[in-house]
């Protein structure tokens, strides 16, 4: 006789009412993109809280150029609300558009500045904090498990190799194998900005720990999905790509 199937485990719900999986680790370790399927694999929305940070500060630059103070990010902010789409949440200006402008070289440059703003913090918190109330989210970011969400329902931390990183954030961006020197000054501005990023970027007690040097992103996909399903029983919703 066969063993009989276990029932299949609902999906545990927390007391903040909607599901939230956190995924922390430094720059360039996949977060986004992983997050951004892992929320689709589940039927989450994604929300990527280094885009808010990049959007104060992109609109601090708009401002004031490069020299800007706090007082023009704090004053910025009011310019910026945090949008629900259909399978995530995203930045948007008042002013114009944003995707392309808080990826600019000139952002990435200031970023770490801004994010060291109380000011700006507790804006982001806030509105992250928002989008997770009545809708289930996968957050991405540095302290998302430990600040954000110390409740969240799962937490994973992203690490990986910085050489591994360069190359892949280099491939992304030029579509093309980069060169050994291409690498090399790569991996230098990434641990540059590790370090600035350093206070916040810390990986709480009761994360996983996955080092991603040697997978692929559908492996750390797979991963996160499988976990969501031991920890809280929040299976897929279907077998689907991640969306361009
Ligand atoms: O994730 P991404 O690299 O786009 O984040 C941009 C910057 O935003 C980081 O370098 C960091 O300074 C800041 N950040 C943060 N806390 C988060 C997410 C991002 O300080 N939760």
């Amino acid at each position: 006789m066969s063993a009989p199937t276990p029932p299949s485990s609902p999906r545990v719900r927390n007391a903040r009412g909607s599901l939230v999986v956190a995924i922390d680790g430094p720059a360039a370790s996949g977060k986004s993109s992983t997050a951004q399927w892992v929320a689709q694999r589940l039927g989450f929305r994604h929300v990527d809280s280094g885009a808010l940070y990049r959007a104060a500060t992109a609109v601090a630059i708009a401002r004031a150029g490069e020299e800007f103070d706090e007082p023009t990010v704090l004053a910025g902010l009011d310019e910026i609300s945090l949008r629900p789409a259909q399978q995530s949440f995203t930045p948007t200006w008042r002013r114009g558009e944003m995707e392309e402008l808080i990826r600019a070289p000139e952002v990435t440059r200031h970023v770490s500045r801004v994010a060291q703003m109380d000011g700006v913090r507790q804006w982001v918190n806030a509105h992250v904090r928002m989008a997770a109330e009545g809708c289930d989210v996968v957050v991405d970011g540095r302290d998302i498990g430990t600040v954000v969400f110390p409740d969240a329902d799962l937490k994973v931390f992203l690490i990986a190799d910085p050489w591994e990183r360069a190359r892949r954030r280099l491939t992304q961006r030029h579509g093309r194998g980069p060169t050994d020197a291409e690498i090399a000054d790569e991996t230098e501005r990434l641990v540059q900005r590790d370090a600035r990023d350093a206070t916040q970027t810390v990986q709480a007690k009761d994360a996983i720990l996955i080092d991603t040097t040697y997978l692929t992103q559908a492996e750390q996909v797979e991963r996160i999905v499988s976990l969501a399903g031991v920890f809280r029983g929040i299976g897929p919703v279907n077998g689907s790509e991640p969306r361009s």
